[in-house]
């Protein structure tokens, strides 16, 4: 059995910054507040508690002069506002490809344009963009977009982790309706290249693994990318979830991992691949060539 994994797998490169920022605190200071988890990764949140990286849900719990980091996501001004007013040192880890969008979103309204966020409106960094502006639209599906009224101006960035298809067809409908649109293409390299290579994988096996938090919004697009072109693919938080009945019958495994995926998670799982195919047959790893 072959067992291929995504080159691109795993931390991307500013969850990996956020993380060494916070571990960095520690050291200095004991124990540093994450304002809402500082990675979508419930495996990866348990060991960075017990190196002293406590999270909390909101400002009110926030025990003044105390340390606290923010996550890659971003904040909206309101809550930098809020920190300062308790007194805490501030660790900004905010992920410098997101805060380019909390920019430009900031220069389109200067220039008058209503400002559009494609992306989910639950999402952490789409509440932090959303707040440096004021009422933006923000669009999720298909039927966000066509309910958007005809308009003179619009200025359009994207959730970082926004699917490429989803920012093609909402396009594809607002250049229509508005006259003058500036479309910004904020999706980050790391998703892009993420979900290309997830995308090429899953058409070239015969079974998928997509590693991650079930509340990762990136690793929950890899996984539904990967099912569109391979339905049997799995979306899985750790190895005791892979069930030996799913390798009947497979001869090439396919193996990505979210942008909050450790390393480590990833290894249990490819390890736990490895022991399931030993079953009488030999085993090939290697890596995909799509990057
Ligand atoms: S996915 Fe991109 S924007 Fe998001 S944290 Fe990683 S590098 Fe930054």
């Amino acid at each position: 059995m072959k067992i291929v994994i995504a080159r691109s797998g795993g931390f991307c490169w500013g969850v990996k910054r956020a993380v060494n920022m916070a571990i960095e605190a520690t050291k200095e200071k004991g124990i540093v507040y994450s304002l809402g988890e500082l990675i979508h990764n419930p495996q990866e949140i348990k060991r960075l508690e017990n190196l002293g990286i406590k999270k909390i849900n909101s400002v009110d719990e926030i025990i003044p002069e105390t340390t606290v980091i923010i996550r890659s996501h971003g904040v909206p001004p309101k809550t930098i506002k809020a920190l300062k007013e308790k007194n805490v040192k501030i660790i900004d880890a905010t992920c410098p490809f997101v805060k380019a969008i909390q920019d430009k979103a900031v220069s389109l309204e200067k220039e008058h344009f209503p400002v559009c966020i494609l992306g989910n409106s639950k999402h952490p960094e789409v509440i932090g963009i959303a707040g440096h502006v004021r009422d933006p639209f923000i669009l999720e599906t298909k039927e966000d977009v066509e309910k958007i009224p005809e308009m003179p101006k619009l200025g359009v960035v994207c959730q970082t982790t926004l699917n490429s298809e989803f920012l093609s067809l909402a396009t594809s409908i607002l250049v229509h309706k508005i006259k003058e649109i500036k479309i910004y293409n904020t999706i980050c390299k790391a998703t892009k290249v993420r979900q290309e290579e997830a995308r090429k994988l899953a058409q070239e096996v015969d079974l998928m693994i997509i590693i991650g938090g079930k509340n990762s919004s990136n690793t929950t697009k890899l996984y539904l990318i990967s099912k569109k072109v391979n339905k049997n693919s799995y979306h899985i938080e750790s190895a005791d979830e892979i069930k030996e009945e799913w390798f009947d019958n497979i001869k090439s495994v396919g193996i990505t991992a979210g942008a909050s995926t450790p390393q480590w998670i990833i290894e249990e799982v490819v390890g736990r691949v490895e022991t399931i195919s030993k079953r009488g047959q030999a085993v090939e790893r290697g890596f995909c060539k799509t990057t």
